[in-house]
């Protein structure tokens, strides 16, 4: 689905000095490499801080744990979305509130937010799904209306651009109370092993952020609350902070790569092409199609036949996951989830196509479809 390897060769000279010098400095946890890199995103961000953690999923619940959510509170979120969003909302005992998306964009629904709101309701998790940014605006209006804080699951669209209807241009994840990204290897920023960070504009809030990455610490040996060990190690923020600089020129590169699919596939009647919606723009963390019609595993057996990746993200919405399963929700619950979970298709992005490959990949989704 991605081409790291390529992209690597591209950055090889400056990436393997990085690594070198972070292994001959032995500053291998909190070293400059982390301060440097984690100012360097702030300034890229246009945000007061970034927080560093270990992974996407980390970053998700060091949010939740420095908002102090209790066991019993709500929190909404979307059906279709990576498991993660709605696990680390489950380990904390908070009582997560699924809510189906909108069809066009597969983000999260802000009718179906303001429907699913109780009493209990103490933050929305709005997931950026794919590379586009959710309706912020509106999903603003409903938390400054209901008193609810707003944690942006920001692990698909880094580098992201928000337009609010005020024409205020923000990155996605540093709209909300705050903002968590992954740098798992394949994301539009990725390192390469594990990694993530989190955003906010709030001082108070930083601060209990940063103690919460580090045991609940702020003096050390004095441990104020219960926290977590969540560190972004400085090997792989060197990296990051190379790749960092690349960030708008990939994204150009996967947005290039959707462009080429949309008018490969704009005459199929039975493939639905991506809509961007008009306060945003695309990143293109994946690119996924709609099918009408089709047997996606044939599909799917057909292009791997010629040697093109494909996947389904996500084959089954949380609420019809076992883990998750729920007296409150059944088959049927989220329309549009279920619809999408059952008809969508991820065909490869990244950085390192040529109009050949590109041309390849078309042809050989058309030949099945047109077949
Ligand atoms: C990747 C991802 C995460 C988790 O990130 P990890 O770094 O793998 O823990 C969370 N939410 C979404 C939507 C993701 O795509």
């Amino acid at each position: 689905m991605v081409d790291l390897y390529g992209q690597y060769q591209k950055i090889k000279p400056e990436v393997d000095a990085a690594i070198s010098e972070v292994i001959s400095n032995t500053t291998f946890i909190n070293g400059p490499a982390v301060s440097r890199f984690a100012t360097n995103l702030q300034h890229y961000l246009g945000v007061k801080h970034v927080i560093p953690c270990a992974n996407g999923t980390d970053a998700l619940q060091v949010a939740m744990m420095a908002l102090d959510l209790q066991p019993g509170d709500e929190v909404i979120t979307s059906s279709f979305t990576f498991i993660a969003t709605a696990e680390v909302i489950a380990l904390l005992r908070l009582t997560p509130v699924l809510v189906d998306v909108d069809p066009v964009t597969f983000n999260i629904s802000p009718e179906a937010i303001e429907r699913a709101i109780t009493p209990k309701t103490k933050a929305i998790v709005p997931v950026h799904l794919f590379g586009q940014c959710a309706d912020m605006d509106r999903i603003m209006d409903i938390a400054k209306k209901h008193h609810l804080f707003v944690i942006e699951d920001n692990a698909q669209a880094l580098g992201a651009d928000h337009t609010s209807a005020n024409g205020l241009k923000r990155k996605a994840g540093t709209i909300g109370h705050i903002g968590c990204t992954s740098f798992f290897p394949s994301k539009n920023l990725g390192c390469y092993g594990d990694g993530g960070a989190i955003f906010t504009n709030d001082d108070a809030l930083a601060e209990r952020l940063k103690m919460t990455v580090n045991h609940g610490m702020k003096v050390r040996y004095y441990h104020d609350f219960v926290g977590v060990n969540s560190r972004l190690d400085s090997i792989q923020a060197a990296i990051l902070d190379i790749k960092l600089k690349k960030l708008d020129e990939y994204a150009e590169a996967r947005r290039y790569a959707a462009n080429f699919y949309n008018r490969a596939f704009a005459a199929c009647s039975k493939l639905t092409t991506p809509q961007t919606a008009s306060f945003t723009n695309h990143v293109f963390h994946q690119y996924t199609l709609v099918t009408k019609d089709i047997d996606r595993q044939e599909l799917m057996a057909h292009l791997q036949q010629k040697g093109i990746a494909s996947a389904i993200y996500y084959p089954v919405p949380l609420h019809l996951q076992k883990a998750y399963l729920d007296p409150r929700y059944k088959d049927g619950d989220f329309p549009v989830t279920e619809h999408l979970s059952q008809h969508v298709i991820s065909l490869p992005i990244h950085t390192e196509f040529d109009d050949e490959t590109l041309e390849y990949v078309t042809s050989s989704v058309l030949e099945f479809v047109n077949r």
